[in-house]
């Protein structure tokens, strides 16, 4: 079933279009994975699916229905964003962060009720970070900080969530378990998720499908076999690169040759380059 429907989008920030003829499904419970070099219209696209931005051309439709007819509080319910950046000034504790997910299913001045504690409590568990629930959020590392966040997306209890380079500051322990707690999260809730990621192996790792963005434009669509190519990578990124299967998981794995590209066209060793 398509939850999500991209229909020929363009879009301007002023004179110079961002995105264009931008066209892609997206089904319930699938995970997507956009990457594209810097500037290539990323976070912008992410905009447009969460209603933040409008398409000059084009469409964007939530369970058939355009983005530009759904309230905005109605749009909170069907779609939650984990921002890039997830510090917050303001002193709040954490379990006051995830509550405030809950807004958009209460009305005018109504207060939380014990269904939404109930609610942000169980978001808290799945995320683990009960255990620091009345700890202030900007005492936090980003790793935790930004699982606060994806508890507080839970909490809104969307169809879509939407996620900005969330892993950027995370060392690899905390890269691998943002992802692996988005998986399960997608696989126990059906959750629809798109994450926008500059680690090309990680996302060929966990998402169904990727969008591989050039300049506005969808340069491939697929899953990951088929977006992250030798040609497409070292073409869309300019950098030499050698892709070859990942032998636990058999999902396409790149590797940087930087200054080492193979000799008359041999294969490097796993393990001769960094990775990316
Ligand atoms: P990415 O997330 O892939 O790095 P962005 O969507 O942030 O790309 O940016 C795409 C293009 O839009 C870039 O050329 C950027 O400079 C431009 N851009 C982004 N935000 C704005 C803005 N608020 N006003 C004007 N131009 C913008």
């Amino acid at each position: 079933m398509t939850i999500l429907q991209v229909q020929d989008v363009g879009f301007r920030y002023s004179a110079q279009w961002v995105l264009k003829d931008i066209s892609f499904d997206v089904g319930k419970g699938e995970i997507i994975g956009i990457i594209g070099p810097n500037g290539s219209g990323k976070t912008t696209l992410l905009k447009l699916l969460d209603g933040i931005l409008f398409p000059q051309e084009g469409d964007v439709r939530i369970q058939g229905t355009s983005i530009r007819r759904i309230k905005r509080q109605v749009l909170a319910r069907l779609v939650a964003v984990v921002p890039q950046e997830t510090y917050m000034i303001f002193p709040f504790r954490v379990a006051e962060v995830v509550l405030m997910g809950r807004s958009p299913h209460l009305g005018r001045l109504v207060f939380e009720g014990k269904r939404d504690y109930q609610i942000a409590i169980n978001a808290m568990e799945k995320t683990d970070i009960i255990s620091f629930a009345d700890r202030k959020v900007h005492q936090l590392s980003g790793g935790e900080r930004q699982r606060v966040w994806i508890a507080r997306a839970l909490a809104q209890e969307p169809q879509i969530i939407l996620l900005d380079e969330s892993t950027a500051f995370l060392d690899i322990r905390h890269q691998v378990g943002f992802f692996e707690l988005i998986k399960s999260i997608n696989k126990q809730e059906g959750l629809t998720v798109i994450v926008v990621t500059h680690d090309i192996n990680l996302a060929a790792q966990y998402v169904d499908r990727i969008i591989l963005l050039r300049e506005g434009k969808i340069y491939e669509m697929g899953e990951p076999e088929k977006v992250i190519t030798e040609s497409n990578i070292a073409h869309i990124y300019e950098t030499g690169v050698l892709v070859d299967k990942n032998p636990v998981s058999g999902r396409p794995r790149v590797t940087l040759l930087g200054s080492h590209p193979p000799e008359g066209g041999s294969r490097l060793k796993s393990g001769a380059a960094p990775q990316l």
